[in-house]
């Protein structure tokens, strides 16, 4: 261990009362904008079982309850499978930063709660607080990182791959949860075991909860009706930028991962649904076909719907814009009015275009993953695919057991 990780850790394990007893670290997993992810053995997973009981009593204000469901075990927010199976020795530690908001630790730990049931979601074993120090206990999950595998990926591959990200998806919008940072580093995949699965909840939301509705929710031509008296009344009939634009500011939901925000969310949609999971699904699809990764590289939400709209062209963008109550304009020269179809992207991403005799063109397979990566990329949200629905694509359907 590298003596840096070896110093953290010691910290840590001095300054939180009473981790030594049960945890030893071994190495330092994950560092992000929001935790700090150990690998940990479990000392006392033999025994656990049944005395949870004793540990709460000694040292209660070391747990935070689950606040729903406040079955024996489930009170620890102890997930089904220890009920069948034997506790996981190895563990993943997340300490979560103590400049997260209380509100956003116990969002993420309630909403792991009600997700204990899904296989393809990683349960939470147990929470801990110390003073203001909150640490999440996860089954550690042995997988490979992203970037190792994903230029390798073969059409097969890419299939079981997905029908697991998607079962996880599926899974999760079926409470009516939105996880909202879909990427690969969330996504703990092993090719070997053929399975993966959903972390970090630290950004997921319960549908609706954003809930003031977006124009996008009304039929086509109460939309256009309302866009056109707002425009009509706000700017006038002179053109140009109002001087003093009395319209309301537009605030939404924008958290996220650069990169992997769907059109709706940069355009600050106020109702935004489970489907901008399957957007930034997509974008992991794109990625393993192109082998860029990055494949969007913006610094800011601006730029993000330059690089969009290079792709999808203006026209499709500004009828993108209009569903959502705004508008889309540029000058930017790149910015074509049709944009490019992903066929043409992914040749060019793969240095198979070069126009002459050295052209190789997609394969049958690969023109399947792009009919289905298209239905991810719609640009509408309520005509993009829902995970349920992506799982009975052709592309999902082959990789069935
Ligand atoms: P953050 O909010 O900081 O992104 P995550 O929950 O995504 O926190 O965890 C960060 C990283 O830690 C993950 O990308 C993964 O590499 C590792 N990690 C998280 N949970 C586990 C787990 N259960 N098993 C193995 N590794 C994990
Ligand atoms: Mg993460």
């Amino acid at each position: 261990v590298d003596p840096v990780v070896q110093e953290d850790m010691d910290k840590f394990q001095e300054t939180f009362k009473g981790i030594k007893n049960r945890f030893r670290l071994i190495n330092r997993i994950g560092e992000g904008t929001f935790s700090t992810v150990y690998k940990a053995e479990d000392l006392l997973y033999e025994e656990y079982d049944n005395d949870w009981d004793i540990e709460e009593k000694e040292n209660p204000s070391h747990y935070i309850s689950p606040p729903v469901k406040r079955q024996k075990l489930s009170h620890f927010g102890l997930p089904e499978y220890t009920q069948q199976r034997r506790r996981p020795k190895y563990v993943a530690i997340k300490k979560i930063y103590v400049t997260s908001s209380p509100a956003r630790i116990l969002n993420e730990i309630e909403l792991l709660n009600d997700l204990r049931g899904c296989r393809s979601v990683c349960p939470l074993i147990t929470a801990f607080r110390h003073t203001d120090q909150v640490v999440a206990v996860l089954p550690y999950f042995r997988h490979t990182d992203f970037r190792e595998y994903f230029r390798k990926m073969t059409v097969p591959d890419m299939q079981i791959y997905f029908r697991s990200l998607f079962t996880a998806l599926d899974a999760v919008h079926d409470q009516g949860i939105l996880h909202r940072d879909i990427k690969p580093t969330n996504f703990l995949y092993e090719p070997d075991k053929k399975r993966g699965v959903l972390v970090d909840f630290g950004l997921a939301e319960r549908e609706g909860t954003d809930c003031k509705p977006c124009i996008c929710m009304l039929d086509s031509a109460e939309r256009r009706r309302r866009v056109h008296a707002s425009v009509a009344a706000q700017i006038g009939p002179a053109s140009g930028y109002p001087k003093n634009d009395s319209r309301p500011s537009r605030r939404a939901n924008r958290a996220g991962t650069r990169g992997f925000r769907a059109p709706e969310v940069l355009f600050k949609c106020t109702d935004q649904t489970t489907k901008i999971d399957i957007w930034s699904a997509g974008v992991i699809l794109l990625t393993i076909l192109s082998k860029r990764f990055p494949f969007f590289n913006s610094t800011d939400d601006i730029e993000a719907m330059i690089e969009i709209a290079t792709i999808f062209g203006q026209k499709r963008m500004k009828q993108c814009a209009l569903l959502h109550g705004t508008v889309f304009e540029t000058s930017i020269p790149t910015i074509g009015q049709a944009g490019f179809t992903l066929e043409k992207i992914i040749l060019w991403s793969t240095c198979r275009n070069d126009g002459g005799d050295g052209e190789i063109p997609l394969t049958s397979e690969e023109k399947l993953a792009v009919r289905f990566l298209e239905r991810c990329f719609e640009l509408d949200p309520h005509k993009r695919i829902s995970a349920k629905e992506a799982l009975e694509h052709p592309f999902l359907k082959i990789a069935e057991e």
